[in-house]
């Protein structure tokens, strides 16, 4: 096999499920969540580059469907991703994906890649950039509350790349919480598991929830968060499907991606369409104040950006040549005449 990507335009280096894995080994779970990181901030500090809408979700009893597109003006990308939370029951993944890049000039794809592993990664990247940013200093101490299958990877980020030494899980489902404790015994962090969320986050700076749940659910109330602490919510990311009590939020100061994408979908759904909210990029640019003091709650309200789907596959775009992990896909008509396409046909006609 070629270690080039294919010069042949009309071929698109496709990136399976197999091959994802094989890079996420070869590069180090935890390098790539370092790696993701970089590319996330960034394209996070190029932010009024990119073209910016909320994703287009299409809702049904059981989940939603979305399309997360955006673009910096020469390269094009979106994500298929979906949320069901009735599949695991059924064997299934809660949330599978797959996503491209186009070349903005020609408008030809250039990477078409699984991304349920590469969201699991994007996520956590995120989330622990965003912690590595608002979280109290030398935050040591995690509670992941919700440990379904983004939680290995939300833990692992904590550690690489901002130095977490314990994490302490809670799930409704005791399976999973011994799965989440299986995977990371040999993680190079304590793993704690707790029989209640009260208990998950005793002496915890960063408390994630990742639940998911399609309702109002209400995994942390307002007694159980004590001053100082940084809330990473994730699962909160759909209309009518949030984790924290309203009271919580009126405590905290809220940070998000897009405001226009959070109010439909994140936790701040449950607040008036002012609420003040930061957004995370203006901070990482140093146009806007981060935590402020040691007793401040802060909250990042993550519902997942199309930007950070963006950043990730330009990071998997960049280790194609160097590791060839794909396969060149052909996706693209290319007759010879580019206006012969039904010539193409004809020849093709089994004789
Ligand atoms: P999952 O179904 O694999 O895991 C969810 C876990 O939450 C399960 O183990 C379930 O038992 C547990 N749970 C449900 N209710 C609970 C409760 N009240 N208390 C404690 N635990 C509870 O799902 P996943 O792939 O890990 O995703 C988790 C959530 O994160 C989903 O809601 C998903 O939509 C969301 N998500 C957000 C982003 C983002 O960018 N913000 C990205 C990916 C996934």
């Amino acid at each position: 096999m070629t270690h080039l990507p294919p010069s042949d335009k009309a071929l698109v280096p496709f990136v399976s499920v197999d091959h994802m894995m094989q890079l996420i080994h070869r590069i180090g779970v935890e390098e790539m969540l370092r790696g993701l990181a970089a590319y996330i901030e960034a394209d996070f500090k190029r932010w009024q580059l990119f073209d910016k809408t909320p994703r287009v979700a299409s809702h049904s009893a059981e989940g939603v469907i979305e399309l997360m597109p955006t673009s910096d003006g020469d390269v094009y990308g979106f994500k298929y991703v979906n949320g069901h939370p009735k599949n695991t029951a059924e064997g299934l993944q809660t949330v599978t994906a797959f996503g491209l890049l186009a070349d903005v000039a020609s408008g030809y794809p250039v990477l078409l890649s699984e991304m349920t592993l590469l969201t699991a990664m994007r996520t956590a990247a995120t989330s622990a950039l965003v912690a590595r940013t608002l979280a109290p200093k030398d935050s040591t101490v995690m509670a992941m509350i919700g440990n379904g299958a983004q939680s290995e990877f939300q833990t692992l980020a904590m550690k690489a790349i901002c130095g977490l030494k314990e994490v302490r899980l809670y799930d409704i489902d005791t399976a999973a919480t011994r799965k989440c404790a299986a995977n990371l015994a040999d993680a190079g962090v304590t793993v704690t598991s707790c029989s209640t969320a009260e208990e998950a986050i005793l002496g915890a700076q960063i408390i994630t929830t990742c639940t998911a749940d399609k309702q109002y659910a209400t995994i942390l109330t307002d007694n159980m968060i004590g001053s100082g602490v940084h809330i990473n919510a994730i699962g909160g990311d759909c209309p009518g499907k949030t984790e924290l009590a309203p009271a919580i939020l009126h405590r905290a100061e809220i940070f998000v991606e897009y405001p226009e994408q959070t109010r439909i979908e994140g936790e701040i759904q449950q607040l008036a369409e002012d609420h003040p909210v930061t957004e995370i990029w203006q901070v990482l640019n140093g146009q806007a104040a981060g935590r402020r003091s040691e007793e401040q709650i802060t909250l990042f309200d993550s519902v997942g950006f199309a930007i950070e789907d963006f950043s990730a596959l330009r990071y998997v775009r960049d280790q194609l040549q160097e590791t060839g992990l794909y396969d060149a896909l052909d996706m693209l008509a290319d007759p010879d005449d580019p206006r012969d396409l039904f010539g193409m046909l004809r020849r093709a006609r089994p004789s």
